[in-house]
């Protein structure tokens, strides 16, 4: 209704949204001030898969070779412009270019193949790390659509991104006709789900919608809803632009009127009201003519991007006015014109997570400390890009592997609880459809017989009751499960005399379930030295260990070749040791830092002396309970992806669930069988691990969302399920003592499990959560648990393997444990 107000209630509308952007402009410190960025618009290539019917920026190989022009600008072309802009005092380097052109055009394919580039993106990736080398210009990126990953490999290069939304009327993509018809990347739900994606991985992201091309009032404020939706969710969209249409000659939608002034006055108020003071919001000011005063008057406070040099190569017939124009009608209507980076003020402000260490240093070479715009004196020059120095200095509290158990945490919380794991209460309106609870109908006792006669017929329904068994039902399936095991494996427990070495906790993934990561400035933050890691595997070596098992924090200084060194570290000084390392988090990581794609940083993990990796990560493997779980991490595909990738190369890796949050029997479901299917085609798993959700630190569980961990019933229901589901692909099923204790590892070791897991020596990561299991276990009592159990147990090696004489004798003249560790607190 409201977008539909004209006359004298547009001027009402337009008045208080103009009341509510005075508000948050003195809530944020800048009282009658709008702003703009002073930037040059580099179209790295015109060149699109997609085929909107209003665009001209998009053009064909054809024209640009008759045109003279290269597929993409090279190197020099984009540097020319740049350094230009910087002579101007320009800030911004604005990189606009078509989505992934090798989809469709074999030349661009040629192009980037000729030049050393995988993807468009590595070189959008390049172009980004020589400006900032040598102009000093910010790269304010706008590649369309982009992957989760992508954002991981473009966050260290650029401080901020930008993909406008457009529209979520589906039917404006679907129909034929319609602008976005025959444009993959234009469907509302992907360009939604990059909008998300930009929140996880902690990007400021500039947005907004396209008014005028066929949408309708009600799709109009749908689109503005899920902007607000998202932007509350992630606190991550820094801008909303509200764009106008203009009609092109040589579109097919040259016919269409332009979106009028009203409605564009009208759509910019209404934004103001539903994105709230806070927001900030933009009107491009060369898509209008001379009413300027018309969307000061509505709310906005921004101009957006305005070059003194290039011009608006999307609207090309539409000249950005002069800057003192600008800064004239602004003050004709009482306001003062600053100028602002491509990242937004609060963004410059809050600094990490949300800037990469890698752009912090040129960031702040031209902002305003105070006040986070841009410093009007600032020199614009190139700074180089580099890894942060010194990145394994030993730092914090490195003897927490040891003090968690006699010190305990220092808070139950990090300091930036409230914010970096994004919006809690949006997180509890998202959590809760998946926590109602199921109906199962399945008749157990036949599930049971399938069960027992073979595993493998298990249907879904039958396999989902199962998963609901209780009480002489539940008894019932831990008997077949011990069974199976039986068969599979025989009755020997395994277990594994291994070290862990958690080489930092700082990290700012905002993974909700994580007491372990902590922000840099921390009281229970640490990092250790390369020679503190080695001290360690040779520590564990001397009282017999085969495996040293390496996780840390996803730390921000961390470069990509940072595992390699730890990798190398261990191997140097340890020959002998097993290397069981980096989780396909640190995977993703590392090959998004490095530029490598994930095959090659595996290759070289691998030459480096990675052995396997840990199957962790994985937590539960479908995207719905994922995004519950986890601010940042890595999606589902991914985890895949990196896994599968890794089997391929000949790494092997474990498989672990975490289950017991905000997770449903349907979801276990589905995690073992994206985890049998895997194995069916890699045969890559070693074993599966079980783990149980500790929840008494745990952010989700503090902030009110999560259940407190599984039941015993869940435990044994999902460790016999895991036996069965996976039978026979994956033969070993580990219990974890350090979340169950003993006794339940025991139940468990009933229940279908084989293998007891390691030593550890030193535990930290459910210690930090709040599990009260220790953080160790000497080899004799694992001994005793397999007892217990009325079995007989067995050392093994990483790949279950005979372990050695040698190292057997020295793990039972120590017990596999560490003279210094110190007792567990009672
Ligand atoms: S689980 Fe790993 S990636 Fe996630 S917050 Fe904790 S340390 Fe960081």
């Amino acid at each position: 209704m409201l977008l539909q107000a004209r006359g004298e209630h547009l001027e009402d509308l337009a008045a208080s949204a103009a009341r509510v952007r005075d508000a948050g402009l003195r809530a944020a410190g800048r009282p009658g001030v709008l702003t703009y960025s002073r930037s040059v618009f580099i179209p790295l290539t015109r060149l699109c898969r997609d085929r909107c019917h209003y665009c001209t920026f998009a053009t064909v190989p054809g024209k640009l070779r008759r045109a003279g022009h290269g597929m993409f600008m090279s190197l020099d072309e984009v540097l020319d412009i740049a350094r230009r802009g910087a002579a101007l005092g320009c800030k911004e380097a604005l990189i606009t270019l078509g989505d992934k052109p090798e989809d469709r055009w074999p030349e661009a394919r040629e192009w980037l193949d000729a030049h050393g580039y995988d993807d468009t993106i590595a070189y959008v990736r390049a172009v980004s790390i020589r400006i900032l080398e040598e102009t000093g210009l910010l790269p304010h990126l706008n590649p369309g659509v982009l992957t989760w990953t992508d954002f991981q490999r473009l966050k260290p290069v650029a401080p901020s991104m930008g993909m406008m939304l457009e529209t979520t009327a589906t039917r404006l993509w679907s129909e034929p006709g319609g602008p976005h018809y025959g444009s993959p990347d234009k469907e509302p739900a992907l360009r939604l789900r990059v909008l998300e994606d930009a929140g996880r991985s902690s990007v400021p992201f500039t947005t907004g919608i396209l008014i005028g091309i066929g949408e309708t009032y009600e799709e109009r404020a749908e689109s503005l809803f899920a902007l607000r939706r998202i932007a509350r969710a992630h606190h991550g969209i820094q801008e909303l632009i509200i764009q106008n249409f203009r009609a092109k000659p040589d579109t097919a939608m040259r016919g269409m009127p332009d979106a009028e002034l009203d409605e564009l006055v009208a759509t910019v108020a209404v934004a103001r009201h539903i994105m709230g003071p806070s927001a900030c919001l933009q009107a491009p000011p060369n898509l209008i003519d001379a009413e300027y005063e018309r969307l000061i008057g509505a709310g906005i406070d921004d101009w957006g991007g305005v070059s003194p040099l290039t011009i608006d190569h999307v609207n090309p017939e539409r000249p950005w006015p002069r800057i003192d124009q600008l800064a004239e009608v602004s003050r004709a209507a009482g306001f003062e014109l600053r100028e602002r980076l491509c990242v937004y003020p609060e963004f410059v402000k809050r600094g990490e997570p949300w800037l990469d260490p890698r752009v912090l240093p040129h960031v702040r070479a031209l902002a305003d400390p105070e006040t986070g715009l841009a410093r009007e004196d600032a020199t614009v020059e190139g700074r180089p890009w580099q890894e942060p120095d010194e990145v394994f200095t030993a730092a914090g509290r490195t003897d927490l592997h040891r003090t968690i158990d006699t010190r305990g945490r220092t808070a139950d919380r990090r300091d930036d609880f409230d914010s970096v794991y994004g919006d809690w209460d949006a997180l509890r309106e998202a959590a809760a459809p998946g926590m109602a609870p199921e109906r199962i109908d399945t008749d157990v006792r036949a599930a049971l017989r399938t069960a027992a006669d073979d595993p493998t017929k298990l249907t879904d329904a039958e396999a989902l009751a199962l998963l609901h068994a209780d009480g002489p039902a539940l008894d019932a399936l831990c008997r077949v499960a011990d069974d199976v095991r039986k068969s599979a494996v025989g009755e020997d427990v395994t277990y594994i005399v291994t070290r862990n070495i958690n080489f930092t906790n700082v990290c700012y993934t905002g993974c909700r379930f994580c007491a372990f990561a902590q922000r840099r400035t921390d009281a229970d933050a640490y990092t250790l030295s390369l020679k503190q890691v080695a001290d360690r595997a040779q520590q564990a070596w001397d009282v017999g260990a085969v495996e040293v098992c390496m996780q840390g924090g996803i730390h921000p200084d961390l470069p990509g070749t940072a595992y390699f060194d730890l990798a190398r570290a261990v191997k140097e000084r340890v020959p002998g040791m097993h290397v069981h390392a980096f989780s396909p988090m640190e995977v993703v990581n590392g090959a998004a830092r490095t530029g490598l794609s994930v095959r090659e940083w595996l290759i070289a993990a691998k030459e480096a002396g990675l052995d396997t990796i840990p199957g962790t990560a994985a937590e539960i493997l479908d995207d719905e309970v994922r995004w519950v779980l986890t601010k940042g991490k890595l999606p589902t595909a991914t985890w895949i992806e990196v896994v599968t990738t890794a089997h391929e190369l000949g790494i092997r890796s474990s498989s672990t669930m975490m289950y017991g949050h905000v997770d449903q029997p349907r979801h276990w479901l589905g995690h073992l069988r994206t985890l049998a299917r895997i194995q069916q085609q890699t045969g890559g798993f070693t074993e599966f691990v079980t783990l149980p959700f500790v929840h008494t630190n745990a952010p989700v569980y503090l902030a009110g969302i999560a259940r407190p961990g599984p039941t015993m019933r869940d435990n044994r229901a999902v460790t016999a399920m895991a036996r069965l589901l996976l039978h026979p692909y994956i033969p070993n099923i580990q219990t974890s003592w350090v979340k169950l204790g003993a006794e339940g590892a025991v139940e468990m070791l009933r229940s279908g499990a084989n293998d007891l897991g390691g030593t550890l020596m030193e535990e930290t990561i459910s210690r930090m959560a709040g599990s009260s299991y220790g953080s160790y276990k000497s080899v004799g009592e694992l001994v005793a648990m397999a007892e217990a159990a009325g079995r007989p147990a067995r050392p093994r090696t990483t790949l279950y393997g005979e372990v050695p004489e040698e190292r057997q004798r020295a793990a039972k003249a120590s017990g596999g444990r560490l003279p210094e560790l110190l007792p567990v607190l009672e």
